[in-house]
Formats: structure tokens, C-alpha cells, sequence
């Protein structure tokens, strides 16, 4: 499955594909089944055309809150894809506020800055921090090795110029993992960010 609801809100599982292994991340445990809907994707990730049908038969019924560009992986690892389902979504116009979900790393993945080309196609984004320590960082995110020892400042590079691009931008942590959640809102504060600590999926 590659679009959902969920609270209210459309999900859009663009990929199961990952620069990190999250520690918290349920995908492996809950064999890719969020809440009974199976997001495995195995070898095919949904082609735009695909995405804006099925975006076309949901947005026929009731509006929702919110369309996200997530996964059940790093969506900016479909970059084009996300980039190409918001235009198109803007360009007809009407559509509800476009957020992206993310760990952070699609500038370093991309080896260009990513966020001028996002800040006109989303309204929102929010990244997966977790932690203002580097270490833990790396411990909280177990990158692949291609991306160890650069993730943590390429997050906090990216968070920061989706703040200076105009995005509404949140910083995200989850609960229980040791972090000093207090030192990840100050963060958040201090680049202009809102934060949310939210709780370990179980
Ligand atoms: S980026 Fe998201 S999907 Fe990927 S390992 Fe981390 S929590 Fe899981």
C-alpha cells in the first residue's frame, strides 16, 4: 500500500529504502504493517502517475488535514518523485498543505542542497532529530556507512535552511531513547523551528 489515512491526514509511502536503521523504527519488527496496512513496497516503489491516480480517486472523497510525503523510508531518496507529485499537485491548485517527513540526510544523499528545490512544493517539514548529540546521533540512527560521521550536522544543516527557506519546519524526537529532549526543543527554538517529542511507536 502506498497511500493512507491516517488521523486524518493522506500518507504518501513513496519508499522502504533508508540512508539510516533507525533504532526505534518498527518497519523490520512490525514487518512492514503500520496500524494494518502493509506498506512493503518489495522491488516497486509507485511511479508518479501512479501516486497522482490514486491521489486523484482519495481527494474525490472527503479533504484531508494534510498530504505527507513519508514512508516506510526516507522519502527524499525519491526526490524527483516527491518533487514531481507536489508540482503537480500545485499546479492544479486547491490541494491541502503538502508536509515531508524526514531523517534529514537528502541534501548528503543528493550531494546538493535539496531545499531550494523543495520550498516552493511543500508547506511543511519535519525532521526526524531525536537528539542534538552527536554521538547518540549516530548510535539513535545507525547510518549506513557511506553516510557515518556526517549525518548528524547534514540533518541539522537541512532542518536549518528549510527554517531560512520559509518552510514550516519541525523538529522531531522520540521519547524514551536517553536524549535530552529538553537540549532537542532548545535547539528547535533556537533555529526558528517548532519541536515535537513524540512517543516510541509500540
Ligand atoms: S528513516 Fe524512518 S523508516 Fe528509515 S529507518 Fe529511520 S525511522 Fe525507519
Amino acid at each position: 500500500m502506498f497511500l493512507y489515512d491516517f488521523e486524518g491526514s493522506v500518507y504518501l509511502n513513496v519508499t522502504n529504502r533508508c540512508p539510516t536503521a533507525c533504532r526505534f523504527c518498527v518497519k523490520t519488527d512490525w514487518e512492514w504493517s503500520f496500524r494494518g496496512r502493509d506498506l512493503r513496497l518489495e522491488s516497486s516503489e509507485p511511479p508518479v502517475g501512479e501516486i497522482l491516480a490514486a491521489m486523484d480517486e482519495r481527494l474525490a472523497g472527503p479533504a484531508p488535514r494534510e498530504i505527507v510525503f513519508c514512508g516506510f523510508g526516507e522519502p527524499t531518496l525519491r526526490l524527483d518523485a516527491v518533487n514531481a507529485v507536489a508540482a503537480e499537485l500545485r499546479r492544479r491548485g486547491g490541494s491541502p498543505p503538502l508536509r515531508l517527513n524526514t531523517v534529514g540526510l537528502g541534501s548528503l544523499v543528493h550531494g546538493r542542497d535539496i531545499v531550494p528545490e523543495l520550498a516552493p512544493l511543500l508547506d511543511a517539514v519535519s525532521v526526524s532529530l531525536n537528539t542534538v548529540d552527536p554521538a547518540l546521533w549516530e548510535e539513535l540512527h545507525r547510518p549506513a556507512p557511506r553516510w557515518r560521521g556526517r549525518g548528524f550536522q547534514a540533518a541539522r544543516v537541512f532542518a536549518q535552511g528549510c527554517v531560512a527557506a520559509g518552510l514550516r519546519t519541525r523538529v522531531t524526537a522520540v521519547e524514551g531513547t536517553g536524549a535530552d529532549l529538553d537540549a532537542v526543543r532548545a535547539y528547535a527554538d533556537s533555529i526558528g523551528a517548532e519541536f515535537l517529542a513524540r512517543p516510541a511507536l509500540d
